[in-house]
C-alpha cells in the first residue's frame, strides 16, 4: 500500500464574503429540495423518463427504487449528507455572482479532510509573517457535523447494539478523510464497520422485520463512500444494493435521494414552476434557490432539444457538456462538445446529456502541492462546496443544518478541454 499525503494550495485563496454567506445560507433550502424529491415519486418518474431509456446505470438505480416501493418502505430515518458546490462567476461587468456546479446527494466527501486544511493554511501564513491574516481563517469541521447527523441517525434507529456501516470501495484512496468522520463517532461510543458490497453479499441478511445484519452485527445506518459510477456495480454488487434498501436500517442516502442527485434532476429544476411545485409555500426558500442556478437545457428529443443542440454547436464556448455522471473528468467543452454534439444531434442519445451555461471564474495565482509535482505558481479557479446534513423521522424534519464548506482549487491551463478528475486541490477560503 503506498500512503500520500492529500494535495493543497500553498496558500489559501480569496473568496467574496457576501458570495461565502449566500452559500451557507440557501444550503438548509437546498436540504429540503433534495429530501423533498427523494419523496415524490411521480417527479423522479418523469424527470427520468428520457434517460432511463438511453442510460443503464440510471435505469437500474431506478428499477431499484421502484421495486423498493413497491414492495413498500421498510425504512423509517432518513439521513441526508450532501455538498452543494459553487463557482464564482464573472459576469459582463465583472460582478462575481455565485452560480451553482451541482448537487452531491451520495458519497459527498472531502468533509474530513479539509477539517484540517485551515490549521495548515494557518501555519503557512504564520511562517511568512502573516499572522493578523491567519486568526482570520474560519474555523470548519464538516467532519464533525457529518458525524453529528449520522449519530442522530442512529439514536433514532433505536437499537444501541446496532452499528453504523461505511460502504467503502473496493481499492480505498480516500481513507483518512473517511476516518477523520469514524472516529467522531466512536468517540461518540457509536461503533462503526467498513465494508464492501462484496461482503454485504457474501454475508448480509435481513430478517423477518427487515433489520439488516452483516454476520450476527445488527446494522443502523449504512453510509455509503461507493455506488455512485456504473464501474462500482456487478451483478452481485447491484444484488448486495438491493438487499441494503429493502432493509429497515437507515441508508445514507436512499436510492431515491441519489437519484434526486442526478444531473437530468438538476436540469429540470431549473424549470419555471418545478421549484414552488415541490416546495410549496416557501417562496423565499425557492427565490434563494434559484438565484443560485446558472442556465441549464435539456436536450430531450423534440423541438426544444433541437434547438437548444443547435445552439450549442453554433457557440460551443458558451456551454458544458455534462453527461449522467459522478465523480469528475466526464464533461466535454468547447471543440469536443460541438463534434460530439454534431454527431449526437439526431439521436436518442443525446437525451443521456443535459447542457448548462459554462461558468467563468475570475483565475488567481497560487502553488498547488502534490505528491510527485514540479512546484511552480499555477494560474488557478475556485470551487466552494456547502455540505448539508438533514435527519427526518417520518414526515418530521428532526435536524436541517450546513455543516461547514470545502474549497478546491484547480490550474485552469488544463480547463478549456475538460477539467479532468483529480485536478483539483484542498484548499481554504480567505474572506474578502
Ligand atoms: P461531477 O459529478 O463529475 O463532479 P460536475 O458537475 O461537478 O460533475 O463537473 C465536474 C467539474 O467540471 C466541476 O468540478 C467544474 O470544475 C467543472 N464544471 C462543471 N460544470 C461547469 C460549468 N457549468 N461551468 C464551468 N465549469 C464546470
Ligand atoms: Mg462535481
Amino acid at each position: 500500500q503506498v500512503v500520500n499525503y492529500a494535495p493543497f494550495t500553498l496558500l489559501p485563496s480569496a473568496v467574496p464574503s457576501a458570495l461565502f454567506e449566500q452559500a451557507y445560507a440557501v444550503q438548509q433550502d437546498f436540504n429540503l429540495l433534495v429530501d423533498a424529491i427523494s419523496q415524490n415519486k411521480e417527479f423522479l418518474e418523469h424527470t427520468l423518463a428520457s434517460t432511463i431509456k438511453v442510460d443503464d446505470f440510471t435505469a437500474q438505480l431506478f428499477r431499484i427504487h421502484a421495486q423498493v416501493l413497491e414492495e413498500g418502505l421498510a425504512q423509517s430515518v432518513f439521513l441526508g449528507i450532501n455538498r452543494s458546490d459553487y463557482m464564482f462567476d464573472c459576469g459582463v461587468d465583472g460582478t462575481p455572482a455565485l452560480k451553482q456546479i451541482e448537487i452531491n446527494t451520495i458519497a459527498a466527501s472531502f468533509g474530513g479532510l479539509t477539517s484540517r486544511t485551515a490549521a495548515v493554511h494557518g501555519q503557512v501564513l504564520k511562517v511568512l509573517g502573516k499572522s493578523e491574516e491567519a486568526s482570520r481563517l474560519l474555523p470548519n469541521n464538516p467532519a464533525r457535523g457529518l458525524a453529528l447527523g449520522i449519530a442522530k441517525a442512529w439514536e433514532l434507529y433505536g437499537s444501541p447494539s446496532a452499528v453504523v456501516m461505511f460502504l467503502v470501495e473496493e481499492v480505498q484512496r480516500n481513507i483518512f478523510d473517511q476516518r477523520c468522520i469514524e472516529n467522531e463517532l466512536w468517540n461518540r461510543n457509536i461503533r462503526v464497520i467498513r465494508k464492501r458490497f462484496r461482503d454485504v453479499f457474501e454475508k448480509g441478511s435481513l430478517d423477518g422485520a427487515r433489520r439488516l445484519y452483516m454476520d450476527s452485527q445488527e446494522v443502523a445506518v449504512v453510509y455509503y463512500r461507493e455506488g455512485y459510477v456504473p464501474k462500482n456495480y456487478d451483478q452481485q454488487n447491484w444484488e448486495a444494493r438491493l438487499l441494503l434498501e429493502r432493509s429497515r436500517a437507515v441508508k445514507c442516502p436512499d436510492i431515491a435521494t441519489q437519484l434526486a442527485g442526478t444531473k437530468k434532476v438538476q436540469q429540470e429544476l431549473s424549470r419555471p414552476g418545478t421549484l414552488e411545485m415541490l416546495l410549496p409555500g416557501r417562496r423565499e426558500a425557492v427565490a434563494r434557490i434559484r438565484a443560485t442556478f446558472a442556465g441549464l437545457y435539456s436536450l430531450d428529443m423534440g423541438e426544444e432539444g433541437d434547438k437548444i443542440a443547435a445552439m450549442a454547436i453554433a457557440d460551443p464556448e458558451r456551454f458544458v457538456l455534462k453527461p449522467q455522471r459522478e465523480g469528475g473528468g466526464n464533461n466535454l467543452y468547447g471543440e469536443e462538445l460541438k463534434q460530439v454534439l454534431e454527431k449526437i444531434k439526431d439521436s436518442p442519445e443525446r437525451t443521456s446529456y443535459i447542457l448548462m451555461d459554462k461558468i467563468k471564474p475570475q483565475p488567481t495565482m497560487n502553488y498547488l502541492l502534490r505528491a510527485h509535482s514540479p512546484l511552480r505558481v499555477s494560474e488557478c479557479i475556485s470551487e466552494l462546496g456547502i455540505f448539508g446534513v438533514y435527519v427526518r423521522q417520518g414526515k418530521e424534519m428532526v435536524m436541517n443544518e450546513a455543516a461547514g464548506h470545502l474549497l478546491r482549487t484547480k490550474a485552469t491551463e488544463h480547463a478549456d478541454g475538460g477539467v479532468a478528475a483529480g485536478v483539483a486541490v484542498l484548499d481554504t477560503p480567505f474572506l474578502v
